[in-house]
């Protein structure tokens, strides 16, 4: 079997460095929110380096950056590469900057090699993929997903009161060589280089991740209403206790739903309680549950699971319960065929390879509902991420920029 053409390392390094002085923090980190001062100034950047080498520079109303690389037929939907360049406020060199830059690094190699492909290749780098500024995260690819902006978008502020209208038009005006185009349009194919976040690669040994789908994530908010009373003077028995039912339910979920599946994750992380005195038996208590499993059709099973041991732990206790479904992201496949690619790719470079799910949400989540998707992972120390700390190894950024570049020319024909 033929490999194509080696990608450039030592580049991708160096542009990996340069982004990360962006924004650098003292600890080694990145602080580039989306739409800031800093994240403007690694867009033009990346702009820079693109006009350099020819490429066509665009951008739409959310601000997604796009390189075009031309081909035989422009006029072909694109093939798009990419990720992200904003930050967690304490976020790692790699998270987004590794997929985005090393889309750069495919584009510049197939451009060294004077490689011609059928169809258009563009990197893109979505806007506010992180969400830790302006909520919702992985905005620019919803929008770009739903060709329009969503209801409400424009009361969005940051916590020191900033507009995301204004942070937008602000970025959209810091480019003006990027040409306008339209939001969403037709593409081949997405594919999207991450670093995985989490510590099952590095613990299995494997240098590639071939990502089959992103868990579905469904967020449920319990309340358990008993009778507020007297700490001192209510016996056992007359006791309608918000608390020590909340606190059954909580322990029967923790010792059930993840010991029975590998793949479920459930999360209890926020619990509020009232009145909330010391001497006083609680008479409402709400807590949060975050539900998380590959499979919509187990996530669906859990809840319902979970609703029936929610009502009798209530009933025994003297309770009334109520759950409530606050959100809900169904699960995406990504594409057989991507990931088959991905898998043959690395195996070609003897990269040791392994099928897995992401954990964490990417913007594939939302291209994967619009057209083929998948996207490569490649290990991080400790599986540590949104971390100043967050660290790749440069052999492995260099396997995992290949492993894009031999899959994009593969896609691309
Ligand atoms: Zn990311």
């Amino acid at each position: 079997m033929t490999c194509g053409p080696a990608i450039n390392g030592h580049r991708l390094l160096a542009r990996l460095d340069a982004f990360a002085a962006i924004g650098a923090t003292p600890a080694g980190g990145v602080n580039r929110p989306t739409l800031s001062v800093e994240d403007r100034k690694a867009r033009a950047l990346l702009a820079n380096l693109g006009t350099a080498r020819g490429f066509t520079v665009f951008q739409d109303a959310a601000a997604n950056l796009f390189l075009k690389r031309a081909s035989t037929d422009n006029d072909r939907p694109p093939l798009l590469i990419g990720s992200h360049l904003d930050s967690q406020p304490t976020g790692g060199r790699f998270d987004g900057a590794l997929g985005t830059l090393a889309a750069l690094e495919v584009l510049e190699t197939l451009e060294d090699n004077g490689i011609v492909t059928a169809g258009p290749i563009e990197l893109v780098a979505w806007t506010n993929e992180e969400g830790s500024r302006f909520s919702p995260g992985a905005f620019g690819s919803q929008v770009y997903a739903a060709g329009a902006f969503p209801a409400g978008w424009q009361d969005a502020v940051d916590s020191n009161g900033a507009s995301l209208p204004d942070e937008l038009a602000a970025t959209l005006k810091a480019l003006p060589e990027a040409a306008e185009r339209p939001l969403g349009g037709p593409f081949t194919a997405y594919l999207e280089l991450h670093i995985e976040q989490g510590p099952l690669l590095e613990r299995q040994g494997a240098l590639i991740g071939a990502v089959e789908g992103i868990q579905g994530t469904r967020w449920l908010e319990v309340t358990i209403t008993g009778q507020v009373a007297h700490a001192g003077t209510t016996p056992l028995v007359d006791r309608r206790d918000a608390m020590a039912v909340a606190v059954a339910i909580i322990a029967q979920l923790q010792a059930t739903v993840m010991p029975a599946d590998v793949n479920a994750r459930l999360t209890v992380g926020r619990l509020t309680l009232t009145p909330g005195a010391v001497n006083v038996i609680p008479g409402e208590v709400v807590f949060s549950i975050d539900l998380r499993h590959p499979s919509g059709a187990e996530i669906d099973r859990l809840e319902t699971e979970i609703t029936s041991m929610v009502s009798e732990a209530a009933e025994s206790g003297g309770c009334q319960a109520l759950v409530r479904r606050s959100m809900d992201v169904a699960p995406a496949r990504f594409d057989e065929r991507l990931i088959g690619i991905v898998e043959d790719m690395a195996k070609r470079r003897s990269f040791p390879c392994r099928r897995m799910f992401s954990g964490a949400f990417h913007d594939a989540l939302f291209m994967a509902r619009l057209g083929p998707a998948a996207m490569i992972f490649v290990p991080c120390r400790g599986g540590l991420s949104h971390n100043e700390a967050e660290y790749v190894e440069p052999h492995q950024i260099i396997a995992g920029a290949q492993v894009l570049c031999d899959a994009t020319l593969e896609v691309a024909g």
